[in-house]
């Protein structure tokens, strides 16, 4: 047993393979230094000064050994050759399968113009968030690309350390409206009642400065000082690996099981794209839940166990000490409801289509999330809309 890509999918896929009685050999290639640890703390409490010990690992150094798992850290698999049930690692070794799990997560998107600056960098890793960290300690002016969940949670982890900090978006609203008009809105008051500086509808036009971004100009004319450049425009799977293998680099499509069309590989995590039923179609997800259940799933799969359900479509953020919680698909809404106060951060936005509840976004309200995923659970089964 063979899983490429140490992070949370790696490993929910290992333990659910050892707990239901897996007794091969099973290895972990890990392209980081680091035993797999989680990633959503990154852009949230690591970034808290004092933190700088913190480290969120899933399980101590010892449970690898207990659980036989072998974990081969610091390298990266560079190529597939299925024929031969071997995957090529950069430092020239190989490494032999019979079942291969391809959970390399993703990369953070790039602008190329941004390529040649010292000062520019994205958020994905451990070393990513405590370089960012470092910055914001010494209240670094900071400037952010993008207002997406990333983006926003680095804003506020900013503004709590009273670092100066500008966040520039192409879209009208942050998140790009997928949650509509109300909870954007709340959203964007939020960051400017905090210092955020907040630029919609706007791109970079210019760039000044020799190794560093110096400042830069929008479109809409503003010019922005800049001390440290953060991209944060969403991500990309990282695939590289699969190139030659005939599988789709931008996302392995799988069944429910995560099974891909090449026998004996599967994959989960960021890295798939696993069957959703109620969409019928093949989707990116790129958020924690889907990322642990896909790598239970791989799991049961391998071990001759009927699929879970699909999961449902889910993410969380916190912002300001305030937990957002969302469920479903917002974008297939034709109407948001709020029951609750918005202001007061203690609210549940509803989101239907002709009436029926597709999606959900709860604030303060945590004691609401279990009904609202039971009534949203359909989703995850093969009905549409
Ligand atoms: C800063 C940040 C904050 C987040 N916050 C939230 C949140 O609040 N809520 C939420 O739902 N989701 C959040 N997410 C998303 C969530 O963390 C991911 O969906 C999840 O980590 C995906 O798990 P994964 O195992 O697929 O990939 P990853 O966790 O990315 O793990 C993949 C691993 O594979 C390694 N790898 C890559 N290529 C190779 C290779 N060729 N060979 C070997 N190893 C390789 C990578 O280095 C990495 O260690 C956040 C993500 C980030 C980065």
């Amino acid at each position: 047993m063979l899983i490429v890509g140490g992070g949370l999918a790696a490993q929910r896929c290992a333990e659910t393979l050892r707990r239901g009685g897996f007794e091969g050999r099973l290895r972990i290639v890990c392209g980081e230094q680091y035993r797999p640890y989680d990633r959503p703390p990154l852009s949230k409490e690591l970034l808290a000064p004092g933190a700088d010990e913190a480290f969120p690992l899933f399980r101590p150094a010892a449970w690898y050994g207990e659980h036989a798992v072998e974990l081969i850290a610091g390298v990266r698999a560079s190529e597939l050759d299925h024929e031969a049930r071997r995957v090529e690692l950069a430092d020239g070794s190989a490494l032999h399968f019979d079942h291969l799990v391809a959970a390399t997560g993703a990369r953070p998107r790039t602008l190329p113009d941004f390529a040649p600056y010292a000062n520019v960098s994205t958020l994905r890793t451990l070393d990513d968030s405590r370089r960012l960290r470092e910055l914001l300690g010494e209240g670094r002016r900071l400037v952010i690309i993008g207002a997406g969940f990333i983006g926003l949670e680095v804003a506020a982890a900013a503004r709590a350390v009273d670092a100066p900090v500008a966040v520039v978006e192409l879209a009208r609203q942050p998140l790009n409206g997928v949650l509509g008009a109300e909870v954007s809105d709340l959203l964007v008051r939020l960051h400017r009642g905090a210092g955020v500086e907040l630029f919609f509808e706007t791109e970079v036009s210019e760039i000044d400065g020799g190794e560093r971004v110096e400042a830069l100009t929008l479109t809409n004319g503003v010019r922005l000082d800049v001390d440290h450049l953060l991209v944060a425009i969403g991500i990309v799977p990282d695939l590289a690996w699969l190139s030659s293998s005939g599988l789709p680099t931008s996302g392995v499509p799988t069944d429910l099981g995560g099974r891909s069309a090449l026998p004996d590989v599967y994959a989960a995590g960021d890295a798939a794209a696993f069957y959703d039923p109620f969409l019928e179609r093949h989707a990116l997800i790129g958020h924690w839940e889907a990322a642990s259940r896909q790598g239970a799933a791989v799991a049961r799969t391998i071990l001759g166990e009927d699929p879970a359900p699909a999961p449902l479509s889910s993410f969380w953020s916190d912002q300001y000490g305030m937990r957002i919680q969302y469920l479903g698909h917002a974008a297939l809404a034709d109407e948001v409801t709020i029951e609750g106060e918005l202001d007061a951060r203690d609210f549940v936005a509803h989101y239907t289509r002709a009436g029926q509840l597709v999606a959900a976004v709860i604030v303060g309200r945590p004691r609401a999330v279990p009904e609202l995923r039971d009534r949203l659970s359909y989703l995850t089964e093969g009905m549409s809309v």
